[in-house]
């Protein structure tokens, strides 16, 4: 039985998944292939991640192929309550609740585990961390999982180094189709799409201080510039410092950024990137957004601390006023603002991602003889290459092909 909060939300939900699936040519192609083949006949699917309307696509998808599919957010912010109704509608098992509490979140990630799914589709590691902790018992059935994102990823390689790992799981962030399309572009248009329309603010001649230029920050950084911004860029990773400074933008430490930013955006991955020390030399009134994992990449008890009184401003929008007589404005509460205070990547681009994660799930079902050690995979080449060729052929781009002696010609190197 679903757990969703707004039935009546149906048809508005139903509307965006149509609209969505229109621009996602690729799932479109694999959808009938799976129509015809059937591959997960039999087999129950547990997806969690961001309850939003491309990830409703998905799961459509994957029950063309047959499976049974029980669907869960991946952060109760991110979760959209019609989205849910449309799923329910459909015939789905949803359990997905808008703002819920964190204990109802790992209820409803629970139940989608209750299943006893045989592939999981995984997006920061929290049913991961579910089926480690105190629920080992749903995973019997696993054949394996997938994880969606880098900071997911993380947390596998960590776990598998311990030997702590106890079902096999693919890398699935590390595709190629994925990292190079959905960090980098998707992050970096979506990131401003949620900024600018809560906010309604300028970006052009702002300066905006970007930390982290792995894949989402030089996206993040390159679209902000794009729209006229001054960026600076703070990093840990040399090479990366040297990229960002390459591309045309400052590098400095975060500690002198913050007298000069109009706008922050962490996407980094990592903890307590935005502190107290740098809050304080902060100007009034400045913006502060988180585009990587979690809502721990800003301090959120330092902004309390510094605090006299705090208030909701505008939806997204959290006014911190400090003692000194400023106020910091803190977006989605630290959270992803791109999937909180936006509706996160395009449909174009989750194509890409989503077409992995449905083709990677196919061979893990394909495969399953081969999937009794538990260790993290990577996404086989050739599907990678294969949603490559489809994507192209989609938007109509040419491609050349090597002749035979071009082939051999570089087979020398
Ligand atoms: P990445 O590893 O490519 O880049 C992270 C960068 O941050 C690295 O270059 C690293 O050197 C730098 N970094 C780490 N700690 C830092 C610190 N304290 N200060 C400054 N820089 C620091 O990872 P990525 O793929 O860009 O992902 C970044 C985060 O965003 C992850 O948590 C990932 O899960 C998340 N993510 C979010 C979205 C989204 O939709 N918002 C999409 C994809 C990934
Ligand atoms: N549970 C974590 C998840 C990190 S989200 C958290 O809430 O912090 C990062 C992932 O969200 C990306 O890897 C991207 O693939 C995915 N994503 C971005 N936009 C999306 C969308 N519109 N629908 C579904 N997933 C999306």
């Amino acid at each position: 039985m679903s757990n969703i909060r707004y039935p009546d939300l149906a048809p508005a939900g139903l509307k965006k998944i149509e609209w969505v699936r229109e621009f996602m040519p690729v799932l479109n192609f694999i959808e009938q292939r799976f129509l015809a083949e059937k591959p997960f006949d039999g087999l129950r699917i547990a997806v969690s991640v961001h309850a939003e309307a491309k990830t409703a696509y998905l799961a459509a998808v994957l029950r063309s192929g047959g499976a049974e599919v029980y669907v869960t957010g991946c952060n109760p912010l991110s979760t959209k309550d019609d989205i849910c109704a449309a799923l329910d509608a459909l015939g789905f098992e949803v359990f997905g609740r808008h703002g819920c509490t964190p204990e109802e979140y790992e209820e409803d990630l629970v139940s989608v585990l209750s299943c006893k799914p045989h592939v999981m589709l995984d997006d920061g590691g929290d049913l991961t961390q579910l089926l480690h902790g105190n629920y080992p018992h749903l995973a019997e059935n696993l054949i394996a999982g997938c994880e969606e994102t880098t900071t997911g990823i993380h947390r596998l390689r960590s776990r598998a180094r311990e030997g702590a790992l106890n079902f096999p799981m693919f890398l699935v962030n590390d595709a190629k189709c994925k990292t190079l399309f959905d960090n980098i572009h998707g992050t970096g248009q979506s990131t401003w799409d949620g900024i600018m329309y809560a906010t309604n603010n300028m970006v052009t001649a702002k300066t905006v201080v970007v930390a982290g230029y792995g894949h989402c920050g030089r996206g993040i950084a390159a679209r902000a510039k794009g729209l006229g911004a001054n960026v600076i860029v703070t990093e840990i990773d040399p090479h990366c410092c040297l990229s960002a400074a390459m591309d045309g933008h400052r590098v400095m430490a975060m500690e002198d950024a913050a007298p000069l930013g109009d706008i922050f955006i962490t996407a980094t991955g990592c903890k307590g990137v935005i502190t107290r020390k740098h809050m304080e030399r902060m100007k009034n009134n400045v913006i502060l957004a988180n585009a990587g994992h979690f809502d721990v990449e800003i301090s959120k008890p330092d902004l309390e601390a510094l605090s006299a009184h705090v208030e909701e401003r505008k939806p997204f929008i959290r006014g911190y006023y400090t003692r000194d007589g400023r106020v910091l404005n803190l977006m989605a509460d630290g959270r992803l603002v791109n999937i909180v205070a936006g509706n996160g990547h395009p449909a174009e681009i989750m194509d890409l991602s989503f077409s992995i994660q449905a083709l990677t799930m196919e061979y893990v079902v394909k495969n399953r003889n081969n999937l009794k050690e538990p260790r993290l995979h990577n996404v086989p080449a050739e599907i990678d290459n294969e949603v490559a060729r489809l994507k192209l052929e989609a938007m109509g781009l040419g491609i050349d092909t090597l002749t035979e002696e071009q082939a051999k010609y570089l087979d020398l190197y």
